[in-house]
């Protein structure tokens, strides 16, 4: 079983600490930075369990942060062998409309950051009321090519399905899979190939039925692998099998990372 995207330094330590105990028997576990302190405690967390893996990046909603002392500290960061990926990054229409100049700065950014390290690159997009930001995320990657990513808490939209498929990128399913009234999500998930589909709680949020309304962790990642094994008509094992070799070709979780060279 691999979580392929949560955000444990979210939690209270106590909350943190009784996460890892509870996915123990996980291959991987990739903890995701969203800003420069978070980054530093993701990857702390990421140096003392040899299954959790970080993402360094700025999210989109923290945009307004980024300088030329935060690219250096990025540009520094990303290189700790226990990161595996930069993000997430993209476009967030939805809190921080005000920032698009900004979020296309940091998204180029965090690209050719990618790009320099043969890192992968995780995108978050989120609109209002409108699908915009779908369909400038849709327009940027058809546009930059990214060479490895993913869509993180896919939601389904059409085009990222048509760009992604196009592009080879893996997709992210994450709790709202299970909810009832998600059915055309469910619908688009039978439509990536099977060696695209990962699979990520995005801890502490977006919790998977039945434990909607509670705080998310990763160990609840099975609700959501159930899900979508019944919609691809496989069973929890097998499902369990290509998401976690999935995951290794994305994420190249390698336990020999020499941790202390840093
Ligand atoms: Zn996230």
């Amino acid at each position: 079983m691999t979580d392929t995207h949560c955000h444990l330094d979210f939690m209270e330590p106590q909350e943190t600490q009784a996460a890892i105990e509870a996915s123990r028997d996980f291959k991987a576990i990739l903890t995701i930075g969203t800003n420069p302190v978070r980054n530093r405690n993701t990857l702390a967390l990421a140096e003392a369990h040899s299954h959790i893996w970080a993402a360094v990046g700025l999210h989109p909603t923290e945009a307004q942060l980024l300088s030329p002392e935060l690219e250096a500290d990025l540009q520094h960061l990303a290189q700790h062998p226990k990161v595996r990926a930069i993000g997430e990054t993209g476009l967030d229409f939805y809190w921080t409309p005000e920032t698009r100049q900004a979020q296309y700065r940091t998204l180029d950014f965090q690209h050719q950051l990618a790009a320099s390290l043969e890192l992968p690159l995780i995108f978050h997009v989120r609109s209002k009321q409108d699908d915009l930001a779908e369909q400038e995320l849709a327009a940027w990657l058809l546009y930059n090519r990214p060479s490895r990513f993913v869509l993180h808490a896919f939601a389904g939209h059409p085009k990222l399905i048509e760009v992604g498929l196009a592009l080879g990128a893996y997709f992210g399913f994450a709790g709202p899979l299970t909810y009832k009234k998600n059915v055309a999500l469910r619908e688009a998930a039978k439509q990536i190939p099977l060696e695209r589909l990962l699979i990520e709680t995005d801890a502490p949020f977006l919790p998977p039925e039945p434990y909607r309304g509670k705080r998310n962790h990763p160990a609840l990642a099975r609700f959501t692998l159930a899900k979508l094994a019944e919609i691809r008509g496989l069973d929890l094992e097998q499902m369990e099998q290509i998401t976690d070799q999935n995951a290794q070709a994305c994420f190249a979780f390698n336990a020999d990372a020499i941790v202390n060279r840093f």
